[in-house]
C-alpha cells in the first residue's frame, strides 16, 4: 500500500484539487475550509485514503476482529507519526487514542485505536518521548451514527460525548490524538477541543486512513485498490 500522492491541506489533510492548490502567505497549502476557519488541532495527517485495501484491512481488525491486522496498521501509523514529529515542539508528547464507549468496547473486545497506537509506538524511533495514555479520555455518552448529518448536527451529536479523565497529564503538554479513520474530522475536532480546554498546549492528529471529500482518483491514482490483497495476506499471515 502506498501513502497519498498529490496536494493535501497542510492542516486537515484533505486532498486539494490542482486548480485550488496554491499556498497562503506563510507558504502553506490549505483547503478552503481551513483557510476560512481553522480546526482546533494544529495538523491532522493520515497514511492513506479510506478505500480499497486499506479499508478492508481496517474492517478486518474492527469487524472480523483479526487482531494481527493492528500490527500492519500500526506500521502505517508509525510513518504518519514520524512525519508529524518535526512539527512537535516539546520533548514529550502525550499519545491519546480516541476512546470507545464502554458498551462498544465490550462488544468489540478492544479499542482499535488503542491497539494500532500501541503497535505504532513500538516502531517510532523517537527523538520525541511518547507517553501513551489510553485512559486519559473517556467516551461517556453513546452517540447516534453521524451518517447523513450536517456538520452542525455532527458537532452537536458529539458535544459532551467525551471527557478528559486525567487533565494533570496534559497540562501545557502537546497531545497526539490517534484514531484508525478520520472521516469528517468532527470527532478529531471535538476531542481536540476538549483536550485543549483541559489544558493541552497543542493537539496533533494521526490516523491510518481518512475519507477524502475530494475525488480519490486525484489523490491516489488507484494504487491502494491494486495492492489491497497483498496487505490482507500480510495481516492474516
Ligand atoms: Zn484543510
Amino acid at each position: 500500500m502506498l501513502p497519498f500522492e498529490g496536494a493535501t491541506c497542510s492542516v486537515c489533510g484533505e486532498a486539494i484539487p490542482h486548480s485550488y492548490a496554491f499556498a497562503d502567505d506563510a507558504g502553506e497549502l490549505r483547503c478552503t475550509l481551513c483557510r476560512r476557519m481553522g480546526p482546533p488541532f494544529a495538523r491532522a495527517a493520515a497514511y492513506g485514503s479510506y478505500d480499497g485495501g486499506l479499508r478492508e484491512l481496517i474492517h478486518l481488525l474492527k469487524y472480523d476482529r483479526v487482531k494481527p491486522a493492528a500490527n500492519v496498521l500500526g506500521r502505517m501509523l508509525a510513518e504518519v507519526i514520524v512525519e508529524l514529529e518535526p512539527s512537535i515542539e516539546q520533548k514529550n508528547v502525550v499519545v491519546v487514542p480516541v476512546p470507545l464507549h464502554a458498551r462498544k468496547l465490550k462488544q468489540r473486545g478492544f479499542n482499535q485505536a488503542e491497539l494500532i497506537a500501541r503497535a505504532a509506538l513500538k516502531l517510532v524511533p523517537g527523538s520525541t518521548q511518547m507517553e501513551f495514555a489510553p485512559l486519559l479520555m473517556e467516551r461517556v455518552r453513546e452517540t447516534a451514527s453521524q451518517i447523513g448529518l450536517t456538520s452542525r448536527q455532527r458537532r452537536e451529536n458529539l458535544r459532551g460525548a467525551c471527557v478528559v479523565r486525567q487533565p494533570e497529564k496534559i497540562a501545557r503538554q502537546e497531545v497526539l490524538l490517534v484514531d484508525d479513520v478520520m472521516t469528517t474530522g468532527t470527532t478529531a475536532s471535538e476531542c481536540a477541543r476538549i483536550l485543549k480546554r483541559a489544558g493541552a498546549a497543542e493537539v496533533w492528529v494521526a490516523t491510518v486512513a481518512r475519507t477524502m471529500k475530494v475525488q480519490r482518483t486525484f489523490a491516489l491514482q488507484g494504487k491502494l485498490a491494486i495492492e489491497g490483497p497483498l496487505a490482507l495476506a500480510a495481516a492474516k499471515g
